[in-house]
């Protein structure tokens, strides 16, 4: 199932494959393109990040819910990775058209982050769950899940 799954991303994405390492989780659910994001320069951490269909207003914050400290009145790296591999994924005019933005005017990512709204300082949690959810889902019903799980973050 897995195998079969691999190979069909190989075949839609050959000439942009999505970082799954970078971005090992992420999707356009209920009023939010929300994701996982790993940190650059420590790998036990990971950001849940978001941004609200509309106002593009977003947050950032660790697996913890501890603020993200590239926040500052601005999106950071980790929203841009987000968005830069949700167009990769999904394309930008359905990105643009599920956060509902002009794609007229609004025509690339960086013009999507310089139009972003408000950072919600809201923690969204349960998009971590989500991911841990979807994680399980992967694993062979051998395999002891919980520990494996427990990787992604105690490294
Ligand atoms: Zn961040």
């Amino acid at each position: 199932m897995l195998q079969s799954s691999l190979l069909d991303m190989r075949v839609y994405t050959s000439t942009e494959k999505r970082d799954v390492k970078k971005v090992p989780f992420l999707e356009l659910f209920e009023n939010r393109l929300q994701g996982i994001v790993s940190s650059g320069s420590d790998i036990e951490r990971v950001y849940v990040s978001y941004f609200e269909v509309g106002s593009l207003d977003y947050c950032c914050s660790t697996n913890n819910n501890r603020p993200c400290g590239g926040l500052r009145g601005a999106p950071c790296g980790h929203l841009e990775a987000l968005l830069s591999e949700a167009v990769i994924q999904f394309g930008f005019d359905a990105v643009g058209r599920f956060l509902r933005i002009d794609t007229t005017q609004v025509d690339s990512i960086h013009k999507i982050l310089a139009s972003a709204g408000n950072n919600t300082g809201l923690y969204a949690g349960e998009i971590f769950s989500r991911f841990l959810d979807d994680l399980e889902l992967l694993e062979l019903p051998s395999s002891d899940m919980p520990l494996t799980t427990m990787m992604w973050f105690n490294g």
